[in-house]
């Protein structure tokens, strides 16, 4: 009697959701059946961490969080503060009725980059020109476990934009201009989430488990095409162009089991995408089957009327009806949570919208693990800017640089540099700063100047530390020619670039280097011979100082491991990167892509010297003497 009685009371205590042997949708619908209307549109929400609290957590029923650009928990706060963070707001969350965890979000997307001390890779501009979808797939794999170092399990990553005009002040954010390269780095994606399981069902979302983040696909779809490369602005395009150029990486991604989508501030022929069902349920959902679940932007929803939140019911409306299952409302949720709940009530939105939205994001939260293991631990601290990310970060920076020019006639190359001259000179404003390197999103949203950012190498000091002891290396900002003329270098490393920036600051229409990178150039290309590295998140006007430079590299923003730089530069490995865009010669040809009846780059889309076949003889042979009589020029 006694174990039929307690038989019995495990059964009535059993509770199916939280089974982790129970089939995915046997533990959605026993938890859907349990939920009230305010815990699912809690679910729908999610709130910026400076607004969250463990009772707000707690209270609203909150579905998750992101940390949206800034600092918090301080700038240089540690791994494990990071976890605490996390863990508190978790511990809210999973107090409420249900026990339902709440998923954190961040902008990892190159590298863990709200985080000191992270490894940053190169940013997408950079890894497109690698064409390696393997090395692609190893950068997710260590930034997932850079990520879960802080307690995170979510990366709005990748951006899949095909930036079609590198106005757009978000270029660098994409790998290509053509479609075919950025379905190719998709690969990211089973790098970050881990490798989708034979038998599993197109469309269904896959996390393998606590090494690994839910990504994001971004942004739905378009962003990179709008016109004059204006950011959020209208992408003028039929809709065959739409799905050959557009569209092809969203396939690539759902096809990898991508958990997330997160919708376009840019409007499709004058249409918000925030408000766009057709694609945004027509297709990606109905069409694609894509089953994970569809992310507004910061603030996308109310972006649908101009000016922006002007009508917020309308706004709610709109985006939820389009389908877009969380929206990522940084400002006042309780007006989101509000206008949602009286919209349902009043049936202006069917609840099987939002049971539409709450099952998408309870299937994401189930196959991570996240219900089994919503704490998490400090066991992947030490995987935050380990020795061997930075050795992952420094092979994309040598494979993302691209050798535009070498030597004013091919049979004088000036690259690989030589080790041993006596004096050489480093030159100019990119030369010696991390922050340029990093580029925008990296510690503080638009990117930061100086070394003091995080840890890192800058090209200055990767030089020093390539060069033979005995070679005195000097380091001027942007010294005079007379300066150059009397010290008698053997040769000038100039390096140069943009400003850092991010979306909405980034848009330009001159798209040139800032002006003492262009007084650098003058000054030091002539008096000596000079190899100009330019740091940039998109081509930028070099054609009136090329016949001036003897080499020219686009180094791109390649993060925290400019040492990939100087193993370039000094031949301890080839040039093999070919341009993943085209390096147009004036501002007017612009947009100019290739297959354009109007083409006519100065470096054309796939261009790129490469000084591998001098490396290989230098390494058998070890001679450097040999070198200087062999180095050679091989195009493509
Ligand atoms: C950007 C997204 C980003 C989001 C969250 C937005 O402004 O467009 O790419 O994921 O902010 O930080």
């Amino acid at each position: 009697l006694f174990l039929c009685f307690n038989a019995a009371f495990a059964k009535a205590d059993y509770v199916k959701y939280k089974d982790p042997k129970q089939p995915l949708n046997a533990r959605i619908k026993d938890l859907m059946g349990r939920m009230t209307l305010e815990e699912k549109i809690g679910q729908m929400t999610q709130i910026e961490k400076k607004l969250a609290s463990p009772e707000i957590m707690k209270n609203s029923f909150i579905g998750s969080v992101l940390s949206g650009g800034g600092s918090v928990p301080g700038p240089k706060a540690s791994a494990e503060s990071w976890v605490n963070m996390v863990n508190e707001l978790q511990k809210g969350a999973i107090s409420s009725r249900l026990g339902i965890p709440m998923i954190y979000g961040i902008d990892a997307v190159h590298g863990h980059n709200n985080v000191y001390n992270a490894t940053i890779f190169p940013h997408n501009v950079g890894l497109g020109v690698t064409r390696d979808p393997e090395l692609l797939k190893r950068i997710g794999a260590a930034t997932a476990l850079e990520v879960r170092a802080t307690g995170i399990p979510y990366a709005f990553a990748p951006c899949i934009a095909v930036c079609r005009d590198p106005r757009w002040g978000r270029c660098y954010e994409s790998y290509s201009e053509d479609h075919k390269i950025v379905q190719s780095m998709t690969e990211i994606i089973p790098g970050l989430q881990g490798d989708l399981p034979s038998n599993s069902r197109k469309g269904i979302p896959f996390v393998a488990g606590k090494t690994k983040v839910a990504a994001c696909a971004k942004h739905f779809v378009g962003d990179g095409g709008t016109t004059r490369g204006i950011d959020e602005n209208n992408t003028v395009i039929d809709y065959k162009g739409l799905l050959n150029i557009h569209m092809p990486a969203y396939l690539d991604s759902i096809r990898k089991g991508v958990a997330t989508v997160m919708v376009s501030y840019s409007s499709w022929n004058g249409d918000k995408m925030h408000a766009n069902k057709d694609l945004v349920t027509g297709f990606l959902k109905n069409k694609l089957k894509f089953r994970g679940f569809v992310i507004s932007d910061w603030q996308g929803i109310d972006r649908i009327t101009d000016p922006p939140h002007s009508n917020y019911p309308l706004s709610v409306q709109q985006g939820v009806l389009a389908g877009i299952d969380m929206i990522m409302l940084p400002e006042n949720f309780q007006e989101f949570i509000d206008d949602l709940t009286t919209q349902v009530k009043n049936n202006i939105i069917p609840m099987s919208r939002i049971d539409d939205a709450v099952r998408r994001i309870l299937r994401v939260k189930f196959v991570m693990g996240l219900f089994e293991n919503p704490i998490a631990d400090n066991s992947f601290a030490n995987h935050l800017g380990s020795q061997e990310h930075r050795e992952l970060a420094r092979e994309a920076v040598r494979k993302s640089l691209v050798l535009l020019k070498n030597g004013k006639s091919p049979n004088r190359p000036l690259l690989p540099l030589s080790k041993k001259a006596p004096k050489i000179l480093v030159v100019g404003s990119h030369a010696d700063n991390l922050g340029y390197q990093c580029g925008g999103w990296t510690i503080e949203w638009q990117g930061v100047q100086g070394n003091d950012l995080t840890v890192g190498t800058t090209i200055l000091s990767a030089v020093k530390k390539t060069v033979d002891p005995s070679t005195q290396v000097v380091y001027s900002e942007n010294p005079d020619t007379n300066f150059v003329k009397t010290n008698k270098f053997s040769y000038a490393v100039v390096v140069v670039g943009e400003v850092p920036y991010a979306e909405m600051f980034g848009d330009s229409t001159n798209l040139t280097i800032t002006e003492t990178g262009q007084n650098a150039i003058k000054n030091v290309c002539g008096a000596v011979k000079c190899v100009v590295v330019v740091v940039s998140g998109r081509p930028v006007v070099i054609e009136p100082y090329v016949a001036q430079i003897d080499a020219l590299v686009a180094a791109w923003l390649p993060g925290t491991e400019g040492q990939g730089v100087a193993d370039v530069l000094f031949g301890d490995y080839g040039f093999t990167g070919k341009l993943a865009r085209t390096w147009f010669r004036r501002v007017d040809q612009l947009p100019m892509n290739v297959g354009d009846s109007h083409y006519d780059p100065l470096f054309a889309f796939g261009f790129g010297l490469t000084t591998k076949y001098v490396t290989t003889i230098f390494k058998n042979i070890g001679f450097e003497y040999l070198i200087i009589t062999m180095k050679f020029n091989m195009e493509n």
